[in-house]
């Protein structure tokens, strides 16, 4: 027989391990109270009631018994009984999910005023003002939350009240006035809702319990939800409490302190202390609270204590812990304590701390920080105020901050920026002819797509700073300016500052903070305690990590920078950036040629270009693996757009020649579906002159390399394969290649020949393709595409917003690898690769190598490496390592 479920816990019962059950609140404040830290006694009505009355409308049966039973101990604790005329006990109704929603649900306090108590408090307390003052404050918090009276009447009656008597602050109220206030209170409930205020403290107790239940379902709790990720389905728990007060004169007051700055990591105690006031006022900010160190003045032996109890409370939790406590005639008392959320700084200098003195392992040390995190502390930042409005929001898509002059196309971008100008490209969205433009930029901003559309994956690739899908902003290219919602009109030449962390835009230039850490890890030197404490669990996560992490990085510049950070090899050198420019000329003529010898003299011209490119990125990367992909994308991506050269060719007299054959050309090689078309090893096959010159190249750059005494290691990567047998012919003429340069040059060749799998079927089949693989590289863009049949591009910006709205996926499966679906596949893949190839390698080139959460499940999944954009490589190098302890 199971024992029966309970409902109701009393303090003294639970623990920081029951937070399902608790809530975070409940379990923070029974682990005090085991402590024998001073918590104002009280008990837990648990998630589990909630859930049942959310469910239902009524509590569970058994609710009603335990809490009388609860409430009757807590009486005789007190010594008091609840609402009792002489000498009340007032309780709190207090929230508290599983997980922290600052603010965001109910809480009621001075449970168990009414028209009789209200004497008896002002009696016992010797304080008529202050009796009055609370029943006030109780009968407009429960008429608002519980009897759902709109609280702007209450706050028109104080303020008409105040005007009346020509005063400003509550404070000011004496207690006729507060006794008038209160009875008037009491006319706006019954008038609102034909109610009277309920003097029974039963039925006030029950109502506010109900209250928080129901403040879960509310507006402002389902969105902070939404934003955090948090299930809807966890139901908060309510923590009923005997109320202390800190408003009962100048030897009684409220605070909050943390055992550590939050905001630096500091060691040493900080935080506010108001004297003379309740919790509540604090965060309405009725008036400026003082710095925490005044308390040691104001009242030497409180302040002493509370040190005391902030040290037990870090030495417990080890770690930064907040409370929130009230001095009441010179009593402490502790209300609520949690592990207090830190920025990215303190984070990482609160876990070296502690590692330091040997609170916590180093393994612990590095689960306390992640790769988010790190990577917000690589980016400049701007100083902002909460007065610097932006102009618009839109997706934090590639983060960091930038100020510059607003230009519209890739040419203006150009010119300014080689006059040493700062700008910033405003696009409705990019193509790849925006590439120019936004290498030139110090941001882009686009007024459509997600985190994934283009503008976004080329600027992170890039670590240019992005903020994409600003819809409110109206661009218009042609008059060369944008408008706000609000209607601010910005022309081309204002400068803006654009905050890709947090995805704004602002008008002016904001100041900018340099990053100390984005230096430091480039140098690997230590400026300061944070850098210090990043490097630290950077060090220590590589000497646990089994993942190797590679980069993405297409040119020597990228790969040195790359490499500087941590790369241990390329896992994507694309090759089609390298045929843009003026290299597309070559490109076209190759596309063009009429015959053989044609096609072979733009191959040819090629070729030499190709070698250099190569040759500068086996140095950059001299002794570390480098994965050459042979070229992906559909040719007429090369080739000029179709209608714009058709409207051309039909709005001259005398076309050009060379532009009818061109059109001729995109005509023919027009597809409806070219990201299902001629490409990746398609394209190999059947344009095999194009693929013997990439193969040539890098055979020739290795050998040069080798003449010059270094250490190339290129693998040559064949894109988009289905089946082994594409592989297979694929495979056969890179190494008749390879065979012919090595015969030419008399150095022997042995490179890694392998393939990417991005295809469905490719992992379906992934055991026969590793008879003719040396290493597979999971091309988990493409393969997300393939897999669930639909187009990034198109489907960010149409139906995804509807779909996380919806809750069809929490996470775009572009951004974190769909782990059920696409990765199984990977799974799949994997394993059946590995037992037919024991030596086969395995890694991730697609965006996914970057994103922490996709990193943990390539480790479980057991990939040798992942490959990312060389700014996200410290931030993988530190969740591999997350992911091994
Ligand atoms: P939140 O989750 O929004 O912080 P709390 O439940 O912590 O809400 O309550 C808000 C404030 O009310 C607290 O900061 C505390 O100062 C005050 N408060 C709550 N319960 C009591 C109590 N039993 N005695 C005195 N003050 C209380
Ligand atoms: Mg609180
Ligand atoms: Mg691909």
């Amino acid at each position: 027989m199971s024992a029966p479920i309970k409902y109701v816990y009393e303090f003294a019962e639970g623990s920081r391990d029951m937070a399902d059950l608790l809530g975070g609140k409940g379990a923070g404040l029974a682990e005090m109270t085991r402590l024998g830290l001073p918590v104002p006694p009280g008990f837990t009505v648990t998630t589990e009631a909630c859930k049942v009355y959310l469910a239902t409308g009524e509590e569970p049966p058994e609710f009603g018994v335990e809490a009388a039973r609860a409430l009757a101990g807590l009486e005789r604790v007190m010594g008091r009984t609840l609402a009792a005329p002489e000498d009340p006990l007032l309780v709190s109704v207090r929230s508290g999910a599983r997980f922290s929603m600052p603010g965001m649900m109910e809480t009621i306090l001075d449970i168990g005023l009414n028209d009789d108590s209200v004497t008896g408090l002002a009696k016992a307390s010797g304080q008529e003002r202050f009796a009055w003052d609370s029943y006030r404050r109780l009968v407009q918090m429960f008429g608002r939350t519980v009897m759902g009276v709109d609280g702007d009447l209450f706050e028109e009656a104080i303020a008409a009240h105040k005007a009346r008597r020509h005063v400003k602050g509550d404070h000011d109220l004496d207690t006729g006035e507060l006794v008038l206030i209160t009875e008037e209170f009491k006319d706006i409930i019954r008038r609102e809702t034909g109610e009277d205020f309920p003097q029974d403290p039963a039925e006030q107790l029950s109502r506010a319990i109900r209250a928080v239940f129901d403040s879960w379902n509310g507006e402002r709790a389902r969105v902070y939800r939404h934003r955090e990720h948090i299930p809807e389905d966890l139901g908060t728990a309510v923590n009923v409490q005997a109320m202390v007060f800190g408003n009962l004169g100048q030897d009684s007051g409220t605070g909050v302190a943390f055992t550590r700055d939050p905001a630096t990591g500091e060691t040493g105690v900080y935080g506010d202390y108001l004297p003379d006031a309740q919790g509540e006022d604090v965060v309405a900010g009725v008036r400026d609270a003082l710095p925490l160190s005044e308390l040691k003045t104001l009242d030497p032996r409180a302040y002493v204590e509370l040190g005391d109890h902030l040290r037990t409370l870090e030495g417990h939790y080890r770690d930064l812990c907040d409370v929130e406590f009230t001095v009441e005639r010179g009593r402490l008392w502790i209300l609520q304590t949690r592990v207090g959320k830190r920025t990215a700084d303190a984070a990482f200098r609160i876990a070296h701390d502690l590692r330091d003195d040997g609170t916590i392992s180093a393994d612990e040390a590095l689960i306390r920080v992640d790769g988010a995190e790190l990577t917000r502390l690589m980016f400049p930042r701007f100083d902002t105020t909460p007065a610097d409005v932006p102009l618009a929001h839109g997706v934090p898509a590639s983060p960091g901050a930038a100020v510059g002059a607003v230009v519209f196309d890739s040419a203006e971008a150009e010119r300014r920026a080689a006059t040493g100008e700062h700008v910033v490209l405003v696009r409705r969205e990019t193509t790849p002819d925006d590439l120019p433009g936004m290498i030139a930029a110090e941001a882009v901003l686009t007024s459509r797509g997600g985190k994934t559309s283009h503008a976004a994956v080329v600027a992170r690739g890039m670590g240019k700073v992005c903020v994409c899908g600003a819809e409110a902003l109206a661009v218009d290219l042609t008059a060369r300016r944008f408008t706000t919602e609000s209607g601010v009109v910005v022309n081309e030449g204002d400068t803006v500052s654009v905050d890709g962390t947090a995805g704004t835009v602002h008008l002016g230039e904001l100041p900018l903070t340099a990053s100390h850490v984005g230096r430091a890890l480039e140098t690997g030197t230590s400026t300061g305690p944070v850098t210090e404490a990043v490097l630290g669990a950077l060090a220590h996560a590589d000497s646990v990590r089994r993942l190797e992490v590679r980069a993405n990085a297409d040119t020597p510049e990228d790969a040195a920078r790359a490499r500087a950070l941590g790369a241990q090899g390329i896992g994507l050198c694309r090759t089609e950036h390298m045929f843009l420019g003026e290299r597309r000329a070559l490109v076209e003529a190759m596309i063009l040629a009429r015959d053989d010898a044609a096609r072979e003299e733009a191959l040819a011209a090629l070729l030499p270009l190709q070698r250099e490119d190569f040759t500068g990125i086996l140095t950059a990367m001299d002794g570390l693996p480098v994965t050459i992909r042979l070229l992906d994308p559909p040719l007429h991506e090369f080739l000029p757009d179709r209608t714009e050269l058709a409207v051309r060719l039909a709005s001259t007299a005398q076309p050009d020649p060379h532009d009818r054959e061109l059109l001729r050309a995109v005509e023919r090689m027009h597809e409806q579906n070219p990201m299902l078309g001629l490409r990746g090893v398609r394209l190999c096959l059947a344009v095999p002159g194009l693929m013997a010159m990439q193969v040539r190249a890098v055979a020739e750059a290795v050998t040069a390399r080798l003449h010059d005494g270094g250490h190339p290691r290129a693998e040559i990567m064949i894109p988009l394969v289905g089946t082994v047998e594409e592989l297979r012919l694929a495979r056969s003429e890179t190494e008749r290649v390879l065979a012919e340069v090595a015969t030419e040059t008399g150095t022997p060749l042995d490179l890694p020949i392998g393939t990417m799998i991005e295809l469905p079927r490719a992992a379906l089949t992934a055991g026969r393709i590793a008879e003719a693989a040396d290493f597979f590289s999971f091309g988990t863009n493409d393969l997300t595409q393939t897999t669930w049949g639909l187009s990034r591009d198109d489907a960010e910006a149409s139906f995804f917003p509807l779909y996380l709205e919806k809750g069809v996926f929490g996470v775009s499966p572009f951004e974190s690898i769909d782990q059920e679906g696409v990765g199984r596949l990977v799974e799949l893949a994997v394993e059946a690769g590995l037992a037919v190839n024991p030596g086969l390698e395995t890694g991730v080139c697609g965006e996914h190598g970057g994103d922490p959460d996709s990193i943990h499940f390539f480790h479980r999944a057991g990939l040798d490496y992942v490959s990312c954009s060389p700014f996200r490589i410290p931030a993988a190098r530190l969740e591999a390592g997350r992911a091994a302890v």
